[in-house]
């Protein structure tokens, strides 16, 4: 008896072991979110166990179900249940974990990673199997999305930057072994910057999105779209003949681009596109130079002006890489201080007396004996960069300590012309530092005299007035210089407040040789006297070009047949010839 309580004892506890630990291995395999299905085929009819979150994956009660494969397949579309069929005899069969498969529900897509573990008799009949699958939906859906992002523009749906590359790369080895070529465009919104300002950042983003799933038409298996940059698209063609090539392309944007672009604000908004075009293997061993030198065709033509397109020439490739250069050596030169002054005399044209010198820019090479390169080349450069600052201030200082000198030494009245880039007299501060500047070398304002060209009046025409107004009215003379070679009309002359018009070079090249440009001339002349402005003839190298110009009453002539533009010890030897 004794014997029977302490056996029926001993079995509860271990049953309540039993319990407590399936209990445990339930909760495990609940929070694993993982589903477990145990087959005892060892029973009849098979007795199924279900473990796991079963009722969360299926949206519905299920323990009352009985589980049988069919109740699982049924909760799928028709369509996908041969497919999980078949995907879980393999993985029985293998035994491991395959790669997940794709499932889905009525209203659900679910990615399920399985795994199988079989046990088999003697003559190869199941005794149990355990299977587990696990939902992975959510990992499978973020690693789409790395993926997406991986390969395509968020933004345009277009592929970005590196995919691009990798793909165009491909293309071009293939063209190798095909012995074709690939061609490449860069396709650049005008002006992106300005429409941005106007239309705000997220209509500018959405313009790039309409333009870029515009563009996005164009890919196929034999050309690819990508875009690099805010408003940057590139476009490659495999293999190009006939219809398929980048300048048809270029002229269906073209088309296209005829009409406006419509924003979700009801906002119409019509762009052009300047494209720079490149050929591999023509126009560069690898794909990426081919990339770069489409890109830096793409910049010249914008230089052009918009809308245009311009394809690869070694010229314009060899010109990018002298002002990379030239740029570099620059920023040298102006750390170092290693610039310098010319002086050209001016004279006036009735008497011959000596009534100044303009100040040119010379960039001596420091290590041979001439000079680097032209002011006509590296200011244009420095413009852009805005080296200019730098250097300009360099010319002021330099400028004004020599009439400074000159005045101490020699006390003969003269003016000295001052170059003056746009972007110098754009700064807020430009008066105040000349004026300064003259102030401090103790030179009479009236002794200088600043050129400008007709490209200080594109962007703000009040603005440069005011401090054109403000710089006569210190004493300070202005000269517009390279009259004739911009948009040069009579009829705006009459608003400007100048002192001194200095007629181009090319005027009086033309003049003598044909009767229009010399009655040109003339009027010229004739109505800058009228407007009561000085006048100087540039470049004037001949004796006759002199006579000439002379009987037309020019003011003052300046060239290389009365003098080149000298160093300043040169010059002096000039002024003392000049003292009486
Ligand atoms: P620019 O202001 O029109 O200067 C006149 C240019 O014509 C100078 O060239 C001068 O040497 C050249 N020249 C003068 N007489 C003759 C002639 O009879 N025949 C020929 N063929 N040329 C003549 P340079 O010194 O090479 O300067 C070129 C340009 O570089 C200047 O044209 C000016 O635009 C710019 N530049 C020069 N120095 C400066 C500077 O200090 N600041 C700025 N911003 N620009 C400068
Ligand atoms: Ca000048
Ligand atoms: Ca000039």
């Amino acid at each position: 008896m004794e014997d029977l309580k302490y056996q029926i004892d001993l079995l509860t506890a271990l049953n309540e072991r039993l319990l407590a630990s399936e209990k445990m291995y339930r909760h495990i395999a609940e929070m694993s979110g993982t589903l477990f299905a145990y087959f005892d085929y060892k029973c009849s009819p098979v007795k199924v166990d279900l473990v796991g979150p079963w009722d969360d994956m299926v949206g519905e009660k299920i323990a009352n179900h009985p589980y049988d494969e069919s109740y699982m397949l049924n909760l799928l579309l028709d369509e996908d249940q041969d497919k999980f069929r078949i995907h879980m005899l393999e993985i029985e069969r293998e035994g491991s974990e395959t790669d997940s498969v794709e499932v889905r529900s009525r209203n659900k897509r679910f990615w399920l990673s399985c795994l199988a573990n079989v046990t088999y008799d003697d003559e190869h009949k199941p005794l149990e199997k355990i299977i587990a699958i696990k939902d992975i939906t959510k990992i499978r859906m973020n690693s789409e999305e790395l993926e997406y992002l991986a390969y395509y523009d968020s933004l345009t749906g277009v592929y970005n930057r590196n995919y691009f590359v990798r793909k165009f790369r491909d293309m071009c080895e293939l063209a190798d072994s095909e012995k074709v070529s690939v061609e490449i465009m860069f396709v650049d919104i005008d002006d992106f910057k300005k429409i941005n300002d106007s239309i705000g950042l997220l209509f500018g983003d959405e313009l790039v999105q309409e333009f870029g799933q515009y563009l996005k038409d164009f890919n196929n298996d034999e050309t690819l779209v990508g875009r690099f940059g805010s408003d940057v698209f590139v476009i490659a063609v495999y293999n190009p003949c006939g219809s398929r090539s980048c300048d048809v392309i270029y002229r269906k944007i073209q088309e296209r681009l005829r009409h406006p672009f419509t924003l979700t604000n009801k906002t119409e908004i019509m762009i052009t596109v300047s494209c720079g075009v490149a050929e591999y293997p023509d126009a560069g061993r690898t794909a990426l130079e081919v990339i770069k030198n489409a890109e830096i065709v793409l910049y010249k033509s914008k230089e052009r002006g918009k809308g245009g397109i311009q394809y690869f020439e070694l010229d314009i490739l060899n010109k990018f890489i002298r002002n990379v250069s030239i740029e570099k050596q620059l920023k040298e030169a102006i750390e170092t201080s290693g610039f310098q002054l010319y002086y050209q005399p001016q004279y006036n044209a009735s008497d011959g007396k000596l009534r100044g010198a303009e100040a040119l820019l010379r960039w001596p090479d420091p290590e041979g004996e001439g000079f680097i390169t032209s002011p006509s080349e590296f200011i244009p450069i420095a413009e852009k960069n805005g080296a200019i600052i730098p250097i300009g201030n360099y010319v002021i200082k330099e400028a004004l300590k020599t009439m400074s000198d000159w005045r101490n030494k020699y006390h003969i009245p003269m003016i000295l012309s001052i170059n003056i880039s746009a972007m110098q007299l754009e700064k807020e501060n430009f008066v105040d530092s000349l004026s300064r500047e003259i102030t401090l070398n103790g030179v009479n304002p009236e002794s200088i005299e600043i050129e400008i060209t007709e490209s200080v009046f594109i962007n703000n025409f009040e603005d440069v007035i005011d401090k054109i107004k403000t710089l006569r009215g210190l004493g300070i003379r202005v000269s517009l210089d390279d009259f004739g070679t911009g948009y040069s009309s009579l009829s705006y002359l009459k608003n400007l407040p100048i002192d001194t018009l200095k007629i181009d070079k090319s005027f009086i090249d033309t003049a003598l040789k044909d009767d229009s440009s010399g009655i040109i001339y003339e009027s010229v002349i004739q109505m800058a006297r009228r407007l009561g402005f000085e006048t100087v003839a540039e470049g004037v190298e001949t004796k006759e070009q002199f006579n000439y110009l002379r009987e037309r009453n020019i003011d003052i002539i300046q060239g290389y047949l009365l003098g080149k533009p000298i160093s300043k010890v040169e010059f002096e030897k000039l002024l003392i010839r000049q003292v009486p």
